[in-house]
């Protein structure tokens, strides 16, 4: 079963799906999937 979660980018925190914004740092919030699309794009 996969968690929708969200991952702070800047401070690694986990966050609630669908938060804009991290409340440990207030940095805005990607989706997962947009995550998993960067990094196939860096590794590529
Ligand atoms: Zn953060």
């Amino acid at each position: 079963m996969e968690m929708k979660m969200g991952k702070c980018l800047k401070c690694g925190v986990n966050v609630e799906a669908g938060s804009a914004f991290c409340e440990a740092c207030g940095a805005a919030i990607q989706s997962i999937e947009d995550s998993q699309r960067e990094n196939a794009i860096r590794d590529g």
